[in-house]
Formats: C-alpha cells, structure tokens, sequence
C-alpha cells in the first residue's frame, strides 16, 4: 500500500503574517501599522532575515495541516514523539479490521522468502483478532450488552494482536517552528525509511507553498556540520543535493 500525503490546510498567507510578526519585532510600529500592506520584496527581506539567523518564534503563527496514510504504525508512534503537534489517528477500538492492511518495508519486500514470512505472520495476526474478538463479542452479548457495545469491547481487545505493521491513518498539524525541527531529525539519513519518506514529501509540498520559508529546512547537516558524531551517514554531499532538487 503506497503512502499517500495530501497537504490539506495552511495559514492563509504564510510570508505576509510571518513578516508582520518580524515587522513588530525589528521596526518602531505601532499594530495598525505593522498590519498594513508591505511589498512582496519587502516581506521576502524578513523571511529571509529571520531564517538566516534562526529567529524562529514568529514563524509560529504559521500552522500546516497534512493528511497521511498508507503509513505503519511504527512511523506513526515515531512521529507522534514530536510533542509541539497536533494529531488525529483511525482508531483500532471503533474501527473493526475486516482485513487489515499492512506496510511491508521494501528490504523484505525484495527477499521473497522474508516476504512468505512477513505475509504468513499478517495472516496469523488477523486469523487471532478474527477469532478473539468473536470469542469475546459472544461472551459480552451473553452478559446482555447490545450488539455494537459487545463488538467495540470485544475489538478493544482483540487489536492487541495488531503488527507494527500495520497500516494507519492520521492528520498531523505543526507550526513552522516545530516543521523546521521534525525535518531537521527526520530528513536525516539516521531516521528511519518510512518516516525519513514521510518527512521528505511533507517538505517537498511545504517548499512548494513557501520556498521562503523553507530555504534552510531539512536535515541539520544541510546548513551546519554533522551532529551525529561517529554515527554519521557520512552522506552530506548526497543529501544536500537531494534537498536541493525537491
Ligand atoms: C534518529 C532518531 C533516533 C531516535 N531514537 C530514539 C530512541 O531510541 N528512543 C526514544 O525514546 N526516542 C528516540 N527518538 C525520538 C527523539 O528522542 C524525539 O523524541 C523526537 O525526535 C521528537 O523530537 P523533539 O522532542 O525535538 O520534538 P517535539 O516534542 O516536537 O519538541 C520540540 C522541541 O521543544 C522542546 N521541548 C519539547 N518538550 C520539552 C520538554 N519536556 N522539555 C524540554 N524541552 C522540550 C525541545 O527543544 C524540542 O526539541 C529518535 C529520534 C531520531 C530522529
């Protein structure tokens, strides 16, 4: 199931409201004027002047709301780490997986008797909470519960059999501030595939919105050196030259 992430929602205006914010902040104006209307070489000046020298508060205003799925539950207990967000995710306790769907990651994909595997533990994952929640359901229901409360508590339990794997959708908010930190440790070589995949396509739709905004955003290498120490990639050619055609 390939992932797909659709840019849903933004700021009205991103460049015009972050630089009425850097207006306030650098120039002697009262709100009425920090709100009139300034030329688009003039909002671009403190776009650029805030991003060079990492003034990021101002571009907090600014919010992006992006729609994912086709995506693992291991890439989204990843991204959920990242605190300064917002996060709606499918529920497994009121949606009942007939057939659930599952992310393969393409090593396993390529090795065709990793992949009979991989697949055969699918199978048996969704044999187990097939057989669970109808064990369960039938119980509730002898206890007198209706049927759709005896079938949201049977499956409330039975997904504890659910992979990793296992495919989900969520809807993620982040302001520029905290998009510019999730790209700075998830575009990095050391994240892991799926979520590095997500981060760069989440990047590649922003900067299409906003090259301003976004000239300096990626991994932290991209602008300064390595932080990873000795666990560096070593890559940072590479990488740069990826961000810098997207
Ligand atoms: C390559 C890689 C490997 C990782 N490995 C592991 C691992 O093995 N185990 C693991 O648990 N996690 C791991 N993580 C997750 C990582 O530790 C972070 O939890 C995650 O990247 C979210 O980043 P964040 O805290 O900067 O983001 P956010 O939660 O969005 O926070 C943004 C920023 O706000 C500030 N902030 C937020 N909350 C606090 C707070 N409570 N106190 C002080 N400042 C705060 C910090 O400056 C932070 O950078 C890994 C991440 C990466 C990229």
């Amino acid at each position: 199931m390939p992932m797909k992430v659709i840019l849903v929602e933004h700021t009205p205006n991103p460049e015009v409201l972050i630089a009425k914010a850097a207006k306030l902040c650098y120039s002697p104006v009262g709100i009425e004027e920090m709100n009139e209307a300034m030329d688009s070489e003039k909002t671009i000046k403190f776009i650029n002047m805030l991003m060079s020298m990492g003034h990021e508060s101002p571009v907090e205003h600014v919010a992006f709301t992006f729609a994912v799925e086709g995506v693992s539950r291991t890439l989204t207990h990843q991204l959920v780490r990242h605190r300064i967000a917002s996060y709606s995710q499918q529920s497994q306790r009121y949606v009942k997986l007939d057939q659930f769907q599952y992310i393969i990651p393409p090593e396993i994909e390529k090795d065709s008797k990793a992949k009979a595997i991989f697949i055969e533990a699918m199978e048996n994952s969704q044999k187990a909470y097939n057989g669970i929640s109808d064990m369960l359901k039938e119980k509730y229901l002898n206890e007198g519960l209706s049927k759709s409360a005896a079938e949201k508590k049977a499956i409330e339990d039975a997904r504890y059999v659910f992979p990793n794997a296992c495919e989900t959708k969520i809807i993620v908010t982040m302001n520029v501030r905290s998009l510019l930190n999730f790209f700075s440790h998830r575009c990095c070589n050391r994240a892991q595939w799926e979520i590095r995949e997500l981060a760069f396509e989440m990047l590649k739709q922003v900067k299409k919105v906003s090259p301003a905004i976004f000239k300096y955003a990626g991994p932290s290498c991209l602008n300064d050196k390595c932080p990873e120490g000795n666990m560096t990639c070593g890559m940072m050619n590479e990488v740069r030259e990826k961000c810098s055609k997207l």
